[in-house]
């Protein structure tokens, strides 16, 4: 758990390893460069980490342009439709650019075929050891000439070529970081909404099972209530972690809403989507949260988790509402359990939901 003593002397030390950096790598201490390397030391922007790492492994240094790309499609608060038009200039910039540098290409080779015709059809009437002499000689110029502009368009190709590759990771962070929540890292309710849509297809087309399991903190306001906002987030990374450490392979995480989170299990019938969950429930739970500072034991979070299998004619929807249906039961019958569709609890439910409207 943190408190607001733990918070002081963890951002102080990331301001500690920020500072460091700066002044090992001698850059220059501006806001933007503190930015990027106090986000670095805290290692939340998986993608920000990554490409400093490949950077400093390839070039041993980050340049002013490294910086300013960094900052640009990493940290800055721009929109995502605005960086998207920022890297598309470049694109465009980038197109032009060689565009040109091929358009001289042809020219040069092109003048170069025109002075080889010009050498042959004098070749052919040549009379003397000077005559031949000057067509050689022109000849050996235009050829150096050529091999200049050959040279000069593969550097410039070479260059294009990296700039091409920035620009590739540019809209990858863009386009990862539109489908993911910044606190937890897992994907968001868009990348849920996606990956369920093509998951549900697959399973179809396949004939083959597929679960959902949609979970929620339990009484998860009186953790905000007591600790703070800022706690209660930590305790959503730490669920995140939690999930992330149980789930592997083709299966699908997300955080569905606030304190909401969400599975997608392809191939996997109810049974052993049942054992997913469990597992997911006890790992949550055997997490003690501790205040650092003091050693404090602030207790234990518990989740509450609603099952549902694909069924013929089911859409994402139906699938989700059944699902949501067996979490709200599980709530109802006291909380820190897995509920799902052919339990009694479930049924009990929709059957007194439906003698309700009745
Ligand atoms: P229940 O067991 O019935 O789920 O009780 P609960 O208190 O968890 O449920 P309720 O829906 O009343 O409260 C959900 C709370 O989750 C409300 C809000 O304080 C908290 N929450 C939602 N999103 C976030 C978030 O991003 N950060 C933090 N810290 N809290 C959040
Ligand atoms: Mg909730
Ligand atoms: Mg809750």
């Amino acid at each position: 758990m943190v408190t607001p003593l733990d918070e002081y002397e963890r951002t102080l030390a990331f301001a500690e390893i920020a500072l460091g950096q700066i002044k090992s790598l001698r850059q220059t201490a501006i806001p933007r460069n503190y930015e990027i390397w106090y986000v670095y030391a805290t290692g939340y922007n998986a993608a920000l980490n990554k490409i400093i790492n490949e950077t400093l492994a390839r070039a041993g240094k980050l340049t002013e342009g490294d910086l300013e790309q960094i900052y640009d499609t990493y940290l800055s608060q721009l929109k995502t439709s605005e960086r998207i038009d920022k890297v598309g200039a470049r694109v465009v910039g980038e197109i032009d650019d060689v565009l040109k540098v091929i358009t001289d290409a042809l020219g040069i080779s092109a003048s170069y075929g025109a002075s080889l015709d010009g050498a042959s059809e004098k070749l052919s009437s040549v009379q003397s050891r000077e005559q031949l002499k000057a067509i050689v000689e022109t000849l050996a110029k235009s050829t150096r000439e050529m091999r200049d502009t050959n040279r000069s368009l593969e550097e410039r190709l070479a260059l294009s070529k990296t700039e091409i590759s920035n620009l590739q990771h540019s809209l990858e962070a863009i386009r990862a970081e539109s489908l993911t929540d910044p606190l937890t890292g897992l994907g968001n309710r868009k990348y849920f909404d996606r990956a369920l849509e093509a998951a549900v297809a697959t399973a179809q087309e396949d004939g083959e099972p597929l679960s959902l399991l949609l979970f929620d903190i339990d009484h998860f306001k009186s953790f905000n209530d007591s600790y703070g906002h800022l706690t209660g987030d930590q305790v959503l990374r730490l669920v995140g972690m939690s999930l992330k450490q149980t789930i592997k392979g083709r299966d699908i995480t997300a955080r569905y809403g606030g304190e909401e989170f969400a599975v997608v299990l392809p191939s996997t019938g109810l049974r052993q989507a049942l054992t997913v969950a469990d597992h997911i429930r006890r790992a949550v739970m055997s997490k003690e949260l501790k205040k650092k500072s003091t050693g404090e034991i602030l207790g234990r979070v518990t989740i509450s988790v609603g099952v549902s299998m694909l069924k013929a004619g089911d859409d994402t929807d139906a699938l989700i509402e059944r699902a949501d249906a067996c979490l709200y039961a599980a709530k109802r019958n006291g909380r820190n359990r897995v509920v799902c569709e052919v339990d009694p609890e479930y049924t009990t439910e929709v059957q007194g939901s439906r003698s309700e409207v009745a």
